[in-house]
C-alpha cells in the first residue's frame, strides 16, 4: 500500500455548515489559510446553496474573494444545481463538486429531486464546469444508507456511479452522509466502484456519527480509494443525528496514514494547532482524538 493518499479538507464547508455557531468570513478565511499552511492542496471552501437554507454558507462569494486564488491549491465549491454552479464559476472557484443522491428519500428532502434527477443535474454541472475550463467531481451521497429509505442497495449505488462517470468527472466520491456505514460495506462498495470507473479515481467521505469513520477510511484505502475527505478537528455534525460528531478528523487520518507509511503531505502538529484554534472560535472542544492526545514519539 505504498501509493500516496490525498486528503481533501472539508472543514470550511461540511464542517462549518453543520455547526450552530455562525463563523465570520474573516475566521473562515483564516481557517482555510491555516489548512493551506499545514499542507492542504485541495479544500472545499464553500457551498453555493440558497442562503436561507444554509445560513452558514451565505458568504460563499465573500470567502472566495477574500481568499483569492492560491498557487498549487484547488479551491472546491459544492453545488447542488445549475444556479449554484453558475455562482461558483462566476466567482472563480477552481473545481465544482456536484452531488448525486443514491436514495429518493434524501434527494427529495435535501434538494427536492429524485435520485435520477440528481444524477442528471450532477452531469449537467460537470459539463458546465468543463465548458468554462474548470474541473468537476461528483459525490454520491447516502451511498451507505439513507435516513428516510433505510438500506441503499449496493447495485443501486454502482449504477449511479456508472452514470455519473459518463460525464467525465475528475473523480467520484462515495459519501456516508449520515455515518451508518461499516468497514465490510466500504470494502465491497469501494472495491467495486474503483473497478467500475477506473481510471477515474474514487474518493470517500465519512462522518463519524457512529464511531466507524476511521475504520472506514482504512477499509477504503485497502479497497483502492485514492482520496479521503476529512475536516480539521472533526468539526461538524449530522442533521439526522442531533448529538453526533462531524466528519472524520483530518488529524486522525494523518496519524493513520503516517504510522502506516503512506504519504499525504500534511503537517500533523499544524493541523492539531488549527483544530485547537477552531475550538476557540466554536466555543467547544473538538471531537478529534489526536487533538486531545497529540502525536506519538514527538
Ligand atoms: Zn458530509
Amino acid at each position: 500500500m505504498p501509493t500516496p493518499i490525498q486528503i481533501v479538507e472539508v472543514g470550511p464547508r461540511d464542517g462549518l455548515q453543520n455547526e450552530k455557531t455562525l463563523v465570520s468570513t474573516e475566521d473562515k478565511v483564516t481557517f482555510i489559510r491555516r489548512a493551506i499552511a499545514a499542507g492542504a492542496k485541495r479544500i472545499e471552501i464553500a457551498s453555493f446553496v440558497h442562503p436561507k437554507l444554509v445560513p452558514q454558507m451565505a458568504d460563499a462569494e465573500d470567502v472566495v474573494a477574500a481568499l483569492g486564488p492560491v498557487d498549487g491549491v484547488t479551491r472546491i465549491g459544492l453545488t447542488l444545481n445549475k444556479r449554484g454552479a453558475l455562482r461558483a464559476l462566476d466567482c472563480g472557484i477552481d473545481q465544482l463538486g456536484a452531488v448525486c443522491v443514491a436514495s429518493d428519500g434524501f434527494g427529495m428532502k435535501n434538494q427536492n429531486q429524485t435520485s435520477a434527477e440528481t444524477v442528471a443535474t450532477a452531469k449537467e454541472i460537470v459539463k458546465l464546469a468543463h465548458a468554462e475550463g474548470r474541473s468537476a467531481q461528483v459525490t454520491v451521497s447516502t451511498a451507505f444508507g439513507c435516513p428516510f429509505d433505510g438500506e441503499v442497495p449496493e447495485q443501486r449505488v454502482l449504477d449511479i456511479v456508472a452514470r455519473a462517470a459518463e460525464a467525465g468527472p475528475s473523480e467520484i466520491a462515495l459519501a456516508d452522509t449520515i455515518g451508518v456505514g461499516v468497514p465490510s460495506q466500504v470494502t465491497s462498495l469501494v472495491g467495486k466502484a474503483a473497478d467500475l470507473i477506473a481510471p477515474i479515481p474514487v474518493r470517500v467521505h465519512f462522518h463519524n456519527t457512529r464511531n466507524m469513520a476511521i475504520a472506514n477510511v482504512w477499509a477504503a484505502i485497502e479497497a483502492g480509494a485514492k482520496t479521503i475527505d476529512s475536516s480539521i478537528g472533526g468539526i461538524g455534525g449530522c442533521p439526522f443525528a442531533p448529538n453526533a460528531t462531524g466528519n472524520v478528523a483530518t488529524e486522525d487520518v494523518i496519524y493513520l496514514l503516517s504510522r502506516s507509511g503512506i504519504d499525504h503531505g500534511l503537517d500533523l502538529n499544524a493541523v492539531i494547532e488549527t483544530a485547537k484554534w477552531m475550538e476557540t472560535i466554536l466555543g467547544k472542544k473538538s471531537p478529534s482524538m489526536l487533538a486531545a492526545a497529540g502525536d506519538f514519539l514527538t
